[in-house]
């Protein structure tokens, strides 16, 4: 899914990756899967002036790209962004591109949790099937120059287990290892939509380097 032409002289003049989130428990996973390439990991951390932009898409996909043009064309840095969220099922895809922000402002992972069991219930669906989604864009002058999207597919398991991860990882069962996301920690990005969505972008960057 090569949006754009790049040009190997935009990537090979370039070699700090701007990763632009400010979310910890993404940046670690995202750390590890792409540890070892010829760049300079940064993060916003870095631009502590640059504000957020509006998340407005209707899509991972265009939430991903709002994010990766806004902050390339802020920082001129060649920037990956990501949006992700998880996706059930029996709630015709809720909480979907709104999982960061579901349930309200400030509510806690704790009731967030316990406002899906009570919606689930009443749907006769506690265990749904469900998925988390992570779009991918790579982008740097004003252009998008890769995107990917990476999926995992499990269920909403009986009860949130697990301290590893982050977000809905308690209450997200993954069959393969009969375990939570949230009890699976070092190797949940070889399975996860973020380690399958950041492998894509590793491979598209190892190629150009070559
Ligand atoms: P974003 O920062 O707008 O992409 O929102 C992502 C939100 O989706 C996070 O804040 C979590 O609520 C949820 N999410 C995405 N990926 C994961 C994951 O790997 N584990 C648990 N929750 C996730």
């Amino acid at each position: 899914m090569h949006n754009a032409e790049c040009t190997m002289q935009n990537v090979q003049s370039v070699r700090t990756l701007l990763l632009a989130t400010t979310n910890r428990g993404k940046l670690r996973e995202i750390r590890a899967i792409l540890s070892g390439l010829p760049f300079q990991l940064v993060t916003l951390a870095d631009w502590p002036d640059v504000a957020a932009p509006e998340e407005t898409g209707a899509t991972f996909e265009e939430n991903a790209r709002i994010k990766a043009l806004h902050y390339a064309t802020a920082t001129h840095q060649l920037t990956v962004a990501d949006d992700s969220g998880l996706e059930i099922d029996a709630l015709s895809g809720a909480p979907g591109i709104e999982s960061a922000r579901w349930g309200g402002a400030g509510v806690s992972y704790a009731q967030k949790f316990a406002l899906i069991y009570d919606a689930l219930r009443a749907k006769g669906s506690p265990d749904s099937p469900a998925r988390f989604v992570c779009a991918l864009a790579l982008a740097h002058d004003g252009r998008i120059l890769f995107e990917t999207r990476g999926t995992v597919e499990g269920r909403i398991a009986r009860e949130p287990k697990g301290d590893g991860g982050f977000g809905y990882d308690p209450i997200f069962y993954y069959p393969p290892l009969d375990r939570t996301l949230a009890e699976v920690d070092d190797e949940k990005g070889e399975v996860s939509h973020r380690g399958a969505a950041f492998r894509k972008v590793r491979e598209y960057l190892e190629e150009r380097q070559a």
